[in-house]
Order: structure tokens, then sequence, then C-alpha cells
């Protein structure tokens, strides 16, 4: 019984926010949890991962609130990536010689070996963008990553320090980190695309009760780019699927891979530049 108590005063001090728009932890791993991973396999798509990492949260009111299966949703910012072009805008800044600099911070929750797979991600995104992260100095606005109960981000800049959340045990993935990190730069998931009827069919009677909001239609801007199956922000056929039974099937090729993606793709490093690299 008092282990009861006490495990759930730890949970309502783990998830309690601290302030507007961050969630803070305390540090939330003990002696046995050594590895990487171990609720997640690399084998694993994009979406199941999400899934299985993220399938705990909701079950206390302390709890963030998610959408889409791992957006992180504060009051009005549910509209995602057309706050790219409001004003103010959810988008970082660019500076004058034509980078996106992005402030972060990485808990002291991750091991040496786990900040260094992270960094190397945030890396990837130097190579083909003008997003540069690098680490806080004292910006107001910045991306506070740690290690709680899922992998999940805010859409866009909201302000201040914001929670990106990589559990250490199931979210540490390349595939994982670009595809909340492309969150956290306005981007939703690739199923939700204003446009998206044309190119999948949804099948609400194979999705969990309960789930389908996990597949409404945003407003978003497309930016030009075509609909990509192979998007790391696209979630496979069979994403929240009470039976196993795809949720979503292409249009017209059927047997179109889906939500297979290991890295982000040719259209997603297209949309970061159109969106914060041009004029
Ligand atoms: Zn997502």
């Amino acid at each position: 019984m008092r282990l009861t108590l006490s495990l759930i005063l730890l949970l309502l001090l783990a998830f309690s926010p601290a302030q507007s728009r961050s969630i803070k932890a305390g540090d939330i791993y003990g002696p046995e949890d050594t590895g990487f991973n171990s609720i997640g396999d690399a084998n694993l798509t994009v979406s199941t991962i999400i899934e299985k990492a993220n399938r705990n949260i909701g079950q206390t009111p302390e709890d963030p609130t998610i959408r889409f299966g791992d957006i992180l949703v504060d009051d009005g910012l549910q509209n995602a990536d057309r706050c790219t072009s409001r004003k103010p805008s959810c988008m970082w800044p660019r500076n004058s010689d034509g980078n996106t600099y992005i402030p972060y911070i990485i808990s002291n929750q991750f091991r040496p070996k786990q900040k260094d797979l992270i960094t190397s991600v945030l890396k990837t995104f130097e190579k083909s963008t003008c997003i540069r992260f690098k680490p806080r100095d004292r910006e107001e606005d910045y991306i506070d990553v740690q290690s709680l109960e899922g992998c999940y981000s805010f859409v866009g800049r909201t302000g201040g320090g914001q929670t990106l959340s990589l559990n250490r045990r199931g979210c540490l993935h390349k595939k994982i980190i670009q595809h909340e990190l492309l969150h956290a730069l306005g981007f939703h998931h690739e199923q939700c695309r204003s446009d998206r009827d044309q190119h999948i069919r949804i099948l609400y009677e194979n999705i969990i009760p309960g789930e389908e909001h996990n597949f409404d239609k945003e407003d978003t801007n497309n930016l030009n780019t075509p609909y990509d199956y192979g998007s790391v922000m696209h979630y496979e056929r069979d994403a929240f699927s009470r039976n196993g039974q795809p949720t979503m099937v292409p249009i017209p090729d059927q047997n179109v891979a889906v939500g297979r993606a290991e890295e982000m793709s040719a259209n997603d490093i297209l949309r970061i530049k159109k969106l914060y690299c041009t004029d």
C-alpha cells in the first residue's frame, strides 16, 4: 500500500508541469536501466515505436495531452503547421546569415552515449538544410529534450523552453528523433495533410475505438511538395488498428509501402528547405 502511494506521488511529481510549456521530471531511471530502447526495436516502424512507447500516456489527469499519437497539445496550438504562417509565427527565426539556429538542452537523464546519439541526429539536419541545432546559451526559446513517458513534441516553436520527450527505453532511434524534431520545426503527420484523401483512404472500421482523432485532417500548408508515403512523418498502414487490419490504404495502388521510413525522405528535407531556407 505504501509502495503504491509513493509510486503515485512519484508519478504526480514527475509529470507536474513546472512551466507552461515545459514538463519536468525528476531522475526517473533506476540502476537496472542501463541499455538503449528496451521497449523499442530498431526494426519496427516509426508509428509502431511511438504507439508502444506512448501507450501508457493519458491514464492519469496529470499526464500531458497528446494528440495524433505523439503531438503535445497546449491550448491554442492544435492547428499545427498553419501556425508557421501566422503572426506571431511558430517558426524558428532565421538568422541574418541565412541559417536558422535552434537552441537546445539535453537532460542529464540521458547517459553520455545516449546524448551522443541525440546530438548526432541533430547534426543530420545540417548536411542538407539550413537548420542548425545549437546548445542553448541564454536564448529564451529552446527545445528541452527529456526522457519522459513516451516520444512526443509540440508542433512548432511555442516560446520558452519546450519539452520534446524521447524516452530512453523506447525512443532513441534516428527515425524517431528526426520525426519529433520535425514536429518541433512545425511539421505535421503526412497522413493528416489537407490533401490526404486523394492519396490514402482511412478505414475507420479498423481503428481502435477512441483513437479516430489520430486520423483527423489538418489544414496544412503543403508547400507544393508531393504527398509522400515514404516520409518519416507518415504512420504505417495499420497504425492504431484494433484488429491487425489496415487503417490506411494508399490510393490508387494499395500495395505501395507506407510509413516504413528509416530516416527523413528527400521530401522531408525539401519541405524544411522550402519553409526555412528559401525566400
Ligand atoms: Zn508524430
